[in-house]
């Protein structure tokens, strides 16, 4: 079963609802960074959430930056989204294990910390990017960003998040996520009917693991509301860094800093936050990118 954001409506049109069936995704990020148990749930959660509110992204340089800067022993998490649902993220300390919560669940909020920021850049190629920001209050990431949107964006939502992890191996066995926000004109019986069907919606996870598509999920969960799909994307967990960029910033340093490093440490390694890719610098692609920055090159980064 391959990944899918499903964007929609409910109720002719009166709700926004966007649907993240992510277990690839979740997956990917949790070989990319050797994630724990409880990180791969807390850092899982907030790349679908990212996801969701990345797939209204119109334009390929817009992107969302979300920073869950908890005061729990994981520090900050960090994840970034592109056009279409494409994210990547990383966590302060991907390895923080703890036992299970009094409910037998993956400690999120444990790990992340119920205290701390929310913050939300958007970043939509116009001048300034846009900063949000909310206290985090519950830790278990889906009622903070419910919190978020209804304080910093002044829209009422329900979030669901939901990552369910194999006790032996690890390995993510489905992973999903729910974003459904109430467009201002939508009539006051549309939200009291989803608010009924809110306690219903954390079975959405449990659904896709016994082999629900996730459009079936949705129709079996949300039929009553008339669930229409306007559009289906495939999200991925994808890092944009690349050689030509780790250059970029290696000249950004200055001729000192380059200099430096070929003399004292003759080479570089570099390892990407976002993925954990390495990239490797000998003692002559130094000097050939310090011959670069000695010809000007560097000048604008230097200023
Ligand atoms: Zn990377």
């Amino acid at each position: 079963m391959n990944d899918k954001l499903i964007r929609g409506l409910l109720m002719e049109g009166s709700v926004n609802m966007t649907m993240i069936s992510g277990r690839e995704l979740v997956e990917a990020a949790r070989q990319a960074h050797g994630l724990s148990h409880v990180m791969t749930a807390a850092l899982g959660r907030l790349l679908m959430q990212t996801a969701m509110m990345s797939a209204q992204l119109k334009s390929k340089t817009d992107n969302i930056t979300v920073i869950f800067d908890g005061d729990g022993p994981a520090g900050r998490l960090v994840a970034v989204g592109r056009e279409g649902g494409v994210v990547k993220g990383y966590a302060d300390d991907p390895s923080v294990e703890l036992p299970l919560n009094g409910k037998g669940k993956l400690d999120v909020s444990g790990a992340v910390g119920k205290r701390g920021e929310l913050r939300v850049i958007r970043d939509l190629s116009l001048k300034e990017p846009y900063v949000g920001r909310c206290p985090i209050t519950d830790g278990e990431i889906a009622n903070d960003f419910a919190n978020y949107f209804f304080t910093s964006e002044q829209q009422p939502s329900l979030v669901y998040l939901g990552v369910r992890v194999d006790p032996a191996s690890g390995a993510v066995r489905a992973a999903s996520g729910l974003l459904i926000q109430p467009l201002p004109f939508c009539p006051e019986r549309d939200i009291a009917a989803l608010e009924a069907k809110a306690s219903e919606i954390p079975a959405l996870t449990k659904m896709l693991e016994e082999g629900f598509e996730a459009e079936d999920a949705l129709i079996e969960l949300l039929g009553e509301l008339h669930p229409e799909f306007t559009e289906k994307l495939e999200p991925r967990f994808m890092c944009d860094c690349s050689r030509q960029k780790i250059e970029a910033a290696l000249v950004s340093l200055g001729r000192d800093e380059l200099a430096d490093m070929i003399e004292k440490d003759g080479g570089a390694e570099l390892t990407c936050r976002f993925c954990g890719s390495r990239y490797v610098f000998n003692k002559e692609e130094l000097t050939s990118l310090l011959e670069y920055a000695s010809s000007g090159g560097a000048e604008d980064a230097d200023r």
